[in-house]
């Protein structure tokens, strides 16, 4: 099963689990949060056997400072990124790190890992492809334009958990500062809606089983005006019904079995 606990752009948290594993995407909510989401399911911090980092920027690995006394927690990331994390959270050296290369697929226990690079303003920022037997879960948030090989790996999702990061108009309404507002946009940036849309325009829809649109702003995006857009595109009525929009204030998403 598959459930986001959290995603926006305060947060980024995901459970996957498959197999007997126990799964985190990313770790950028409160891990008293994540404690909670697990005792919901009947488990712990403990029960989790590993975490795939995206990046390090805080919305996505907070809580693993936190994850310390946890030695047998294995913290997936590549070699930049783990580096990038270990010198401005200097608690998290002691982690079980298990560094990866971007690009070469690997198995956990019987899922297939590949990290793939997306373009953002970070070290050396991915997404993942899990695939878990038969069906792939793509994930990808924090990316500022939709590059060739990104689009390839969204052609294999069957399950995507996909950036709507702004909306442009209320982006640039907001108080953010002029120079936030162009990194926002930039091609190491975030996706907007209009991206989102296009992406999912371009998929195979007798592939697609479901889609959460996430990472969404607080300040620079609505939830409601992305439904509009999404009804209103012409492109995407083949998939409407699988899109699911994830709220981004503090809200699970539905659970994919
Ligand atoms: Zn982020
Ligand atoms: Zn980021």
């Amino acid at each position: 099963m598959f459930q986001i606990i959290e995603s926006s752009s305060a947060g980024n948290c995901a459970f996957l689990q498959y197999d007997g594993l126990n799964i985190l995407v990313d770790a950028g909510v409160g891990v008293r949060r994540v404690g909670a989401y697990l005792a919901s399911l009947g488990l712990e911090i403990g029960d989790i056997d590993a975490v795939f980092i995206t990046h390090e920027h805080s919305d996505h690995c907070k809580a693993l400072k936190n994850l310390v006394k946890y030695r047998g927690i294995k913290i997936f990331a590549n070699r930049l990124t783990a580096e990038s994390i270990r010198y401005s959270i200097p608690e998290t050296k002691v982690l079980n790190w298990q560094i990866f290369e971007t690009g070469r697929p690997f198995d956990f226990y019987g899922i297939s890992v590949t990290a793939f690079s997306i373009p953002h303003d970070t070290s050396d920022a991915v997404g993942y492809c899990f695939g878990c037997g038969k069906r792939n879960l793509v994930w990808m948030t924090d990316l500022g334009k939709v590059t060739l090989s990104v689009m390839d790996v969204a052609a294999r999702a069957n399950v995507l958990v996909l950036e709507s990061n702004y909306c442009p108009v209320l982006l640039d309404n907001s108080s953010r500062p002029y120079n936030l507002k162009m990194r926002i946009k930039s091609s190491h940036g975030h996706l907007s809606n209009a991206d989102a849309i296009e992406l999912m325009a371009a998929l195979d829809a007798s592939k697609v089983e479901k889609i959460f649109l996430a990472h969404i702003s607080r300040e620079c995006n609505n939830t409601e005006h992305i439904r509009e857009l999404l009804k209103s595109s012409g492109k995407l009525s083949a998939i409407l019904n699988r899109i699911e929009i994830v709220p981004p204030f503090s809200c699970n998403s539905s659970v994919f079995e």
